[in-house]
């Protein structure tokens, strides 16, 4: 069955490169910088509380059409309503710090320290894409952050496409783009219901990318493999590992933090 993988879709964030980890880090400088009477601890657990039910939101009609082409108009209202939340309401401030914390996220944004070498190792032998959610501005950034552009010869992302993982067109889409079967396509993500049981119901193969060591919620279609490292999809697949992949640094790779987005 691996044998007849043709085409290699891979998630973006916390599946090639460290997306909560710059996030956390951009937001704790961005507080820190900014002139808030609270600990920049406080602002961050602030900004989780109003992620947990801002996120649901962004989806909503009032929302949605704007955050697929940026991601500027949700991040300044999250803002707003961590300030609000903190206390201290300014509409001002909320612009200058969904502005800060934008750059600096970017700035802090790195691929996995396999990320460059496995993509590069799969090129030579597979149709190779990228399918992720979130605003056209920040993914195409992202990508050309990483420099992983070049990699891939599709890229299907949410703010584009206008509709996101785990629904099933976006899959098909990304099949059709390849010209394979379903059991030809495999995809490789950290996001269990979006990435991993949005492929399987799309009738794709799917590996699931557990750096952050999170629990399989065991309902529902479940992944065909688990890879702590990206070097496990090469071995999955049926590829010996080159040299230069010997005694990958796993614990390095594991930049999420588990609980942290929660
Ligand atoms: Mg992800």
């Amino acid at each position: 069955m691996k044998q007849q993988i043709r085409a290699i879709f891979f998630d973006l964030d916390d599946t090639l490169c460290a997306y909560w980890s710059a996030s956390r880090r951009g937001l704790r400088q961005a507080f820190e910088e900014a002139p808030l009477e609270c600990d920049p601890d406080k602002a961050i657990e602030a900004w989780r509380n109003v992620f947990s039910t801002f996120s649901p939101e962004i989806k909503t009609d009032s929302w949605y059409e704007r955050y697929l082409e940026s991601g500027e108009p949700t991040r300044t209202e999250h803002m707003r309503r961590v300030l609000t939340s903190l206390g201290c309401p300014s509409d001002q401030l909320a612009t200058k710090l969904s502005a800060r914390y934008a750059e600096l996220r970017d700035a802090s944004l790195e691929p996995f320290q396999e990320t460059h070498e496995v993509l590069e190792f799969l090129k030579s032998k597979y149709i190779l894409g990228l399918i992720t959610n979130g605003p056209a501005d920040v993914q195409r950034q992202e990508i050309e952050t990483l420099g992983i552009g070049e990699y891939f010869d599709h890229i299907l992302i949410e703010g584009e496409y206008k509709l996101g993982k785990p629904h099933q067109e976006i899959f098909d889409e990304a099949r059709r783009l390849s010209g394979f079967e379903h059991d030809e396509m495999l995809f490789v993500g950290n996001a269990f219901e979006h990435d991993v049981q949005g492929s399987k119901n799309a009738g794709w193969h799917s590996i699931w990318v557990n750096k952050a060591m999170e629990t399989n919620p065991g309902s529902g279609p479940q992944p065909d493999a688990v890879a702590f490292n990206l070097w496990e999809v090469v071995d999955w697949l049926g590829h010996e590992r080159p040299a230069y992949a010997d005694n990958p640094e796993i614990e390095g790779s594991k930049a999420v933090a588990k609980n942290w987005r929660r």
